[in-house]
């Protein structure tokens, strides 16, 4: 998996993905991170990838060509090594909000080119020629795309083969089948007068298995009850 960063800051995505876990599976060559600086393709003396807005208002915003530009050098080199057009995610707060669903669906791909805007954002006309997905991370406005990014090539990196070093670490946790996970401990059995629920030191895979599972169903309802809603309006479609 090759994830592309189209940024201003190509720093911020580097520092940030080449740590942990992520930085793990970069070394490891299970994913690929390639940030591009988009001011590397900007024809104005001084840098310059902003300007103005058509019609007045707040702030700046970025250049069409810029954009335009630098996505076109990521298209042709992947495209050079004989692979397919990628999907191009445009971190937006007007788009559809990112899940485990969608990251899930991402995952399968071989390329991903994140676009990060900021200040006001980028040229409408940049958008229409290369986005594919417009993805939101939350109903909240940032300063830029680049923590977006960030937090999808996460949640993405973490299911793809190897990248966990067990891989049913992200087959079984929150939002899996619509439930949140249960919860877990760790040694020591006692901490401050708190034990560990006895079912755990049991041994019994069985009862182990169906604690988790009420655990939860009811850790769910009491803190999303959307998802279960969701989840038994999936039931009744495919019964
Ligand atoms: N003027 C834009 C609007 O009202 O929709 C907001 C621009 S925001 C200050 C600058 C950039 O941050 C955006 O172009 C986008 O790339 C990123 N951004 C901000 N909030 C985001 C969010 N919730 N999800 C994804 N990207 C976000």
């Amino acid at each position: 998996m090759r994830f592309h960063v189209l940024t201003l800051f190509p720093e911020m995505i580097d520092s940030g993905l080449n740590t942990s876990i992520t930085g793990r599976a970069i070394k490891n060559g299970l994913i690929e991170l390639d940030s591009v600086n988009i001011r590397d393709y900007t024809k104005e003396k001084h840098g310059k990838v902003d300007d103005y807005p058509y019609g007045g208002g707040a702030g700046m915003v970025m250049q069409a060509e810029p954009v335009y530009l630098s996505y076109k050098a990521v298209e042709d080199k992947i495209i050079k090594e004989g692979r397919k057009k990628p999907r191009v995610i445009y971190t937006t707060p007007q788009g559809r909000v990112f899940n485990q669903e969608i990251a899930r669906e991402l995952s399968e791909e071989e390329d991903l080119v994140f676009l990060c805007g900021h200040y006001e954002g980028i040229d409408e006309r940049a958008l229409e020629l290369v986005v594919t997905d417009n993805i939101s991370i939350g109903d909240y406005v940032l300063t830029g795309g680049e923590l977006p990014a960030m937090v999808m090539i996460d949640a993405i990196s973490r299911l793809v083969k190897g990248v966990l070093n067990n891989d049913d670490s992200a087959k079984y946790e929150s939002f899996t089948d619509n439930l949140l996970e249960y919860p877990q401990y760790t040694r020591p059995e006692q901490y401050m007068g708190k034990s560990v629920p006895k079912v755990l030191l049991s041994g019994d895979h069985k009862k182990v298995d169906k604690w988790r599972y009420e655990e939860s169903l009811k850790r769910t309802k009491q803190r999303r009850p959307d998802l279960l809603e969701e989840k038994n309006e999936d039931s009744t479609v495919t019964e």
